[in-house]
C-alpha cells in the first residue's frame, strides 16, 4: 500500500536513567549533543533518502521525537536550501516562535537571519532566512500573492492531526501546487498514527515511521465526577509535590483565566505550605503557558529548574501535542479544552469548552512518558472516558464559520466552492451560511462572486467585518480613527487588572470610558498614549497592558501599509465620534441587540439573550441604550457582549433593508431561501418597531 516500513528499533542508546532530571542532561549536554539524542536523528539519513524519492511523503512520529525543529534542518544540510527556502507550517502561533528560537540556537544563527519565523502581524524573517516557520495562516495568505509559492522549496505541513482550518484548505491548495511544480516537495507531519487519510488524500503516498521511544504511563481516572477540576487539579498537584519522587508536572486546563486561577491558588497552597511545615519545604516553579501570554514569558517554561525545585507548567492544549518539555513525570489533566465552533442558533462562531476527545486525551497522557515511566491523573471517570469522549476530535473546518476561507478561495478564482478538493468536506450548510454573511456585508454580490469592496477586503489579513469596518471608514471619512480600534481589537486587551488590585485598577479603566461605546474608549486609549508619547511609564500609571498597546500600534502601521499599496488615503473625522459610531454599525450590524431589560439585551436576528458585560463602558451613560452592536458573544456563565457601542435606530432601519432583502437571490442561495424569509419576516417585525420607535421620537 506504498507504506514504507522504517519502524526497525532506534539505535541510538538510552541516556537516561529514571527519575535523573532532564534538566540536567540539558545543561550538561551541548545542543549538538542533544540533537544527536532525538528519535529522529536514528533515520535521518533513511529519511533524507525517502525524501529525495518522493515528491510527497507523510512523517508519522510521536511528540518530541524531533519532527518540527529537526526536518527542517536535515533538509537545509541536504541542500535544499540553495534553491529555495525550506518552510514549515504550524498551527498555533506560540509553537512558530517558539520552535523558530529553538532551532536559530542550534544553527548558532540570530533568530531572523538563516532562521525566522511569521505569524500575523509579524514577520521576523530576512533576505538570508532559509528555514521559514509560519503559522498555517500565514501561508495560506501567501498563496494569495503567489499561487504557485515559488519561493520554497519544500513545504513541511507540521501537526497535520490538529486539522487546523487553514491546514485543510491549504492541502486542497497545495495539492494542486505538487502537481504544478516538479521541483516541489511537500511533507506532512502527523502525531497521531491515522495517517493514511492524509497518505490516500495526496494519492497513496509513502508514510515514514520515526521510531518511537516512550514509556509506560499509568492512567489513573477520578473515581467521581469532578465537580471543580481546577480545584481538583491545584490539590492533585501539590499532593505529587509533597509525596511523589522527583519529575516535572504538566496540567491542563482550557484556557488563560482558568490558568491564571490555578497559578494563583497553586502559589496559595505553596505560601500556605511553607509557613507551616517544621522542615523546608522544595521549591514549586508555577509556569503558566498560554497563547496570549507575552513572548518571553512563554520561554520561561523551558528553563531549567535550579536544583531540588520542580516545575509545574499550566497549559492549554498548545502543550498536548505543539510543544514538548522534556522532563515532565506527571501529567494531571482535566479532561476539557476550549473550542471555536459555529453555533447555528447564534449564527456565529462561539469559544466553548468541550471535553476532549480519547485520542486527545491520549497524547495528553503521553507527555508523562517521554523521558522514563510517568502518571497521568485524569480528573474524570473512566466511564466518561468511555462513553462520552469522541474517538477524535471534529476538524475545524467541520464546525466554524468559513467566511474568512470562502473570501480567500474566491479570490483565488475558485468559484465553486462546493468542488473544491477538501479532505473532509465542510457541511454545505456552513459553506452557504458563510457565503450568505459575505453576501450580507456585501463581500460577494447575488451569484456568489466579489464585488469591489469584497476583493478589497481579501487584501486585509482580518476577519471580514473588521476589513469592511476599514473599508467604510474610508467612505465616512474617518479612517484615521477606525483604523486604530480595528488595531485595538487585534491585540488581547491592554487593560491590566491584578486581582490585589481590582478596585483600583478598574477606576483607572473607568477614566477611559468614553460612555456611548466601548470601541471609542479603546480609540481614546489608544490616542491617550499617543498624546503621552507612547511612553511606558505612562502605561503603567494607567493600568494599562504596555505590549498590547505596542503590538497594536505595529498592527496599525501594517495596516496603514496595506491602505497605502490599495492607495486608500488617511481620513480623519477629528472628534465627531458618532461617525466613527456609525462606520462601527455598518460592519457589525449583524451583532446588533436590542434591550430588554437592565443590562440585558436580545439579539435583533434571531431573538438570542445577550449580556452587557459589567465592564463595558456602557453602564458609564447612566442608562442603556435601547439599541447596541458588539464585536462578539463571549459565552462564560451568561452569554456576554464583548466590545458594544450604542447606535441610533435609524441607521439599523438604514442597513437593515439591504440586510434581509432576498427577492434577488441567485439559485446558489436557494437552499436559504426558507431561512431568509424566516429571517426576514423576524426583521420586517423589527423594522416595524423600529419604525415606532422612529415616529415616537419625532412626536416627542
Ligand atoms: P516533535 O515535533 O516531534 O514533537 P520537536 O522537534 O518539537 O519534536 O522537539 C524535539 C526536542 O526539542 C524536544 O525534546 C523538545 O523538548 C526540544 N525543544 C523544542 N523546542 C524547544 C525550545 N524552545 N527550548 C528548548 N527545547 C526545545
Ligand atoms: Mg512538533
Amino acid at each position: 500500500d506504498g507504506e514504507v516500513n522504517f519502524k526497525e528499533e532506534a539505535k541510538f542508546s538510552q541516556h537516561l536513567t529514571k527519575g535523573e532530571a532532564v534538566s540536567d542532561f540539558a545543561k550538561s549536554k551541548t545542543l549538538a549533543q542533544q540533537r544527536q539524542y532525538l528519535p529522529i536523528f536514528s533515520v535521518r539519513d533513511e529519511l533524507l533518502q525517502v525524501i529525495r524519492e518522493n515528491q510527497v511523503l507523510v512523517v508519522v512520529g510521536e511528540t518530541g521525537s524531533g519532527k518540527t525543529t529537526q526536518l527542517t534542518q536535515y533538509l537545509h544540510e541536504d541542500g535544499y536550501t540553495t534553491n529555495g527556502v525550506v518552510g514549515c507550517t504550524q498551527p498555533r502561533r506560540v509553537a512558530a516562535m517558539s520552535v523558530a528560537k529553538r532551532v536559530s540556537e542550534e544553527m548558532e544563527t540570530e533568530l531572523g537571519d538563516k532562521v525566522g519565523y511569521a505569524i500575523r502581524f509579524e514577520d521576523v524573517t530576512g533576505p538570508s532566512t532559509v528555514i521559514k516557520y509560519m503559522t498555517d495562516g500565514v501561508l495560506l495568505r501567501e498563496t494569495l500573492k503567489d499561487s504557485d509559492l515559488d519561493k520554497y522549496r519544500v513545504i513541511v505541513m507540521d501537526e497535520a492531526h490538529e486539522r487546523s482550518l487553514s491546514t485543510d484548505v491549504l492541502f486542497g491548495i497545495l495539492k494542486k501546487v505538487v502537481a504544478r511544480r516538479r521541483d516541489f516537495k511537500l511533507i506532512v507531519t502527523s502525531a497521531t498514527l491515522n495517517a493514511d487519510k492524509f497518505s490516500n488524500f495526496f494519492g497513496s503516498v509513502p508514510i515514514f515511521h520515526i521510531p518511537g521511544r516512550t514509556f509506560h504511563v499509568d492512567k489513573l481516572f477520578s473515581k467521581t465526577p469532578c465537580e471543580d477540576y481546577v480545584e481538583a487539579a491545584v490539590k492533585q498537584a501539590m499532593t505529587i509535590h509533597i509525596t511523589s519522587g522527583p519529575g516535572d508536572i504538566l496540567i491542563f486546563m482550557t484556557g488563560q483565566d482558568e490558568i491564571e486561577a490555578t497559578c494563583y491558588a497553586l502559589a496559595e497552597r505553596m505560601e500556605q505550605l511553607i509557613s507551616s511545615a517544621k522542615q523546608a519545604v522544595s521549591k514549586l516553579l508555577i509556569l503558566p503557558i498560554y497563547s496570549q501570554l507575552p513572548a518571553d514569558l512563554q520561554a520561561k517554561i523551558f528553563q531549567n529548574a535550579e536544583d531540588g525545585a520542580r516545575k509545574c507548567i499550566v497549559a492549554t492544549n498548545i502543550a498536548e501535542t505543539s510543544l514538548t518539555v522534556d522532563g515532565i513525570f506527571y501529567v494531571i489533566d482535566s479532561g476539557y479544552c476550549k473550542m471555536k465552533v459555529y453555533n447555528p442558533r447564534m449564527g456565529m462562531d462561539a469559544l466553548q469548552v468541550f471535553p476532549v476527545s480519547q485520542a486527545a486525551a491520549e497524547q495528553r497522557a503521553g507527555r508523562a512518558g517521554r523521558t522514563g515511566p510517568g502518571t497521568c491523573y485524569r480528573l474524570y471517570t473512566q466511564s466518561a472516558y468511555d462513553n462520552e469522549l469522541l474517538p477524535s476530535p471534529v476538524p475545524e473546518i467541520q464546525r466554524t464559520n468559513l467566511g474568512n476561507v470562502v473570501l480567500l478561495l474566491k479570490s483565488l478564482k475558485i468559484d465553486n466552492l462546493l468542488d473544491f478538493d477538501f479532505m473532509d468536506p465542510p457541511p454545505q450548510e456552513n459553506i452557504l451560511n458563510s457565503m450568505y454573511q459575505l453576501w450580507v456585508l456585501g463581500a460577494l454580490n447575488n451569484v456568489g462572486n466579489l464585488t469591489d469592496l469584497g476583493w478589497k477586503m481579501v487584501e486585509f489579513p482580518l476577519d471580514p467585518p473588521l476589513a469592511k469596518m476599514l473599508l467604510i471608514g474610508e467612505q465616512l471619512g474617518c479612517i484615521n480613527e477606525v483604523l486604530t480600534i480595528v488595531s485595538m481589537l487585534s491585540v488581547p486587551s491592554v487593560f491590566f487588572r491584578p486581582k490585589d488590585r481590582a478596585e483600583e485598577s478598574d477606576a483607572a479603566r473607568e477614566k477611559f470610558f468614553v460612555p456611548e461605546s466601548d470601541h471609542l474608549t479603546l480609540l481614546n486609549v489608544y490616542q491617550q498614549w499617543k498624546s503621552n508619547q507612547y511612553r511606558g511609564d505612562w502605561c503603567n500609571d494607567h493600568f494599562l497592558h504596555v505590549k498590547g498597546l505596542r503590538k497594536a500600534r505595529e498592527v496599525r502601521s501594517q495596516l496603514l501599509d496595506i491602505l497605502k499599496t490599495l492607495k486608500i488615503p488617511l481620513t480623519s473625522c477629528g472628534f465627531d465620534w458618532d461617525v466613527v459610531r456609525k462606520a462601527i454599525c455598518s460592519a457589525y450590524f449583524h451583532n446588533s441587540a436590542r434591550l430588554k431589560g437592565v443590562g440585558e439585551y436580545v439579539n435583533c436576528r434571531n431573538g438570542m439573550p445577550c449580556h452587557l458585560h459589567p465592564s463595558s463602558a456602557l453602564y458609564g451613560l447612566g442608562y442603556t441604550p435601547d439599541y447596541v452592536v458588539y464585536h462578539e458573544l463571549i459565552l462564560t456563565t451568561k452569554e456576554y457582549m464583548q466590545c458594544a457601542t450604542a447606535v441610533e435606530p435609524q441607521w439599523l432601519a438604514e442597513l437593515g433593508p439591504m440586510f434581509f432583502s432576498v427577492k434577488d437571490s441567485d439559485t446558489s442561495m436557494l437552499e436559504h431561501k426558507k431561512k431568509q424569509k424566516e429571517e426576514k419576516t423576524a426583521m420586517e417585525e423589527e423594522m416595524e418597531s423600529l419604525r415606532m420607535v422612529q415616529a415616537e421620537e419625532e412626536r416627542r
